[in-house]
């Protein structure tokens, strides 16, 4: 009897142990389970605080790709406007370089100075010279589109010589003094201020042919000057005072360079150099010397 409440105890204490033993597993699993709870929503702050920080960079990323792309949109702008100042003072430094005197239209009010002196001056071929021997100068910048010229009226079988090209001012002076001896008042007329102004330029040239000679007379009939009514535009030249004009007298030996460019354009509109407004042909001033 004894033995048996014995046993009955003894199971007692075993099955309280048992579900104390069971009861405490369970408590700590719980506990474990709360704890691993909580990790889990601090994980999940972490993650959604990391998604926000990532949102944020992905949105500081494309702010800075746009004021990148922005600045180089600047950049470029300014690249340009530096490409447009740099071409602006290249064109400003051409007509720096060119002499303004060379495209002015000269009457008996508007003349030359007397001082005035082109920039560069050389002597044209001796075999084109009509007086041989003598040395005649043209400006240095139109030489090349004369010589071309010259070249090209020979290879025509053209017999064009030249007479005259740059004078100075004494010369001019001292020419004009002896036609007014030759020929009285009627000087002025002749051989006058405007044509005067254009040789002391050194961009005028009086043609003549062997058998015309110094005198001019006739030239007008020769096939020269066909030729150079033809032809000379496409060299920069042209008649300064052609038949019929209002201005001067007319002498069609005496051809000015004025550039391709503009030649060409009174070529093909018929007009004549003295007919066009100054301020229209001074826009020529930059293309003077281009081929
Ligand atoms: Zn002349």
């Amino acid at each position: 009897m004894e033995s048996k409440q014995k046993t009955i105890t003894w199971h007692t204490v075993v099955a309280v142990i048992g579900i104390l033993v069971a009861i405490g597993l369970f408590s700590y699993g719980g506990y474990r389970y709360h704890l691993l709870q909580n990790q889990n929503v601090l994980l999940g702050n972490s993650i959604s605080e990391l998604e926000g920080n990532i949102s944020q960079t992905q949105n500081r990323n494309s702010e800075l790709l746009l004021a990148l792309d922005t600045s180089q949109k600047q950049l470029e702008s300014l690249t340009g406007q530096i490409d447009g100042i740099s071409s602006t003072v290249g064109t400003l430094q051409k007509l720096a370089q060119t002499d303004p005197e060379l495209l002015k239209k000269y009457s008996k009010i508007y003349f030359l100075n007397e001082n005035y002196l082109p920039v560069g001056l050389s002597d044209i071929d001796a075999s084109y010279i009509f007086e041989k021997g003598k040395n005649i100068l043209f400006h240095t910048s139109a030489r090349l589109f004369l010589d071309k010229l010259l070249a090209q009226a020979k290879n025509d079988n053209q017999d064009l010589k030249v007479v005259s090209g740059y004078r100075s001012f004494s010369n001019q002076a001292g020419l004009k003094s002896a036609y007014k001896m030759t020929y009285g008042s009627g000087a002025n007329k002749f051989s006058a201020d405007q044509g005067y102004s254009e040789h002391q330029l050194g961009t005028a040239i009086d043609f003549t042919t062997s058998k015309v000679g110094a005198s001019f007379v006739g030239f007008e009939k020769t096939p020269e000057y066909s030729w150079l009514k033809d032809n000379a535009w496409k060299y920069g030249f042209i008649e300064s005072y052609p038949p019929n004009n209002s201005y001067y007298v007319f002498e069609s030996w005496h051809w000015r360079f004025v550039g391709i460019k503009l030649a060409q354009m009174l070529h093909e509109e018929k007009k004549h150099f003295y007919d066009i407004d100054q301020r229209k042909i001074d826009s020529y001033l930059i293309t003077l010397f281009d081929n």
